[in-house]
């Protein structure tokens, strides 16, 4: 399936300059979103991901986390923005542009030895899923890997990720 087609491209979004690539047209899509999640479950087997938990970042990360978590029979954990979570949190900041930003993940969500697969729906500089990688390491889990559904391929996000495998459904 052309899995392009059905990603609408919004210019100057949110910022002028900015080609924003929206996965609202992909979701209400029926046949378009269960082939995503099938092909991402596939993806991650054939490459071998053994995960105990799915880590999603808020908020697009959620969407296709949970899904993959169930397919692959593992848990799903929420990582975040600050202050959104109940109970007491690990926080990490990370660079931004401008300025830092703050994702949080619950301080009992991970025991050390977990086997953890982090998964977002697009990776630009790599700045969000680098943060959430850092939160995970610090807590001595295993990283097995990460999971997009785009990639954006100029901005070099990868080389913000630790060297583990890296999988992506869609590139520009
Ligand atoms: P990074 O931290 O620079 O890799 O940016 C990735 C984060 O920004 C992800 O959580 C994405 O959801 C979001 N993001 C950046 N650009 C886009 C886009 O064009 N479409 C959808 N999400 C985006």
């Amino acid at each position: 399936m052309d899995l392009k087609s059905l990603i609408r491209e919004i210019p100057d979004y949110p910022k002028p300059g900015i080609l924003f690539r929206d996965i609202t047209t992909l979701l209400r899509d029926r046949e378009g979103l269960r082939y995503t999640i099938d092909f991402f479950t596939e993806k991650c087997n054939a490459a071998g991901f053994q995960a105990d938990y799915v880590i999603g970042m808020e908020s697009r990360g959620f969407i296709f986390g949970a899904p993959l978590a169930y397919k692959l029979g593992a848990g799903f954990i929420p990582v975040r923005k600050k202050g959104k979570l109940p109970a007491a949190v690990h926080s990490i900041e990370y660079e931004l542009e401008y300025g830092t930003d703050c994702l949080e993940m619950h301080q009992d969500a991970l025991h050390p030895g977990s086997r953890v697969l982090i998964v977002d729906d697009l990776i630009a500089t790599g700045g969000t899923a680098g943060a959430t990688a850092k939160l995970v390491q610090k807590l001595e889990c295993e990283l097995v890997g990460f999971g997009f559904i785009i990639e954006l391929r100029d901005l070099q996000g990868r080389n913000n990720l630790p060297n583990l495998p890296i999988i992506s459904l869609i590139e520009y």
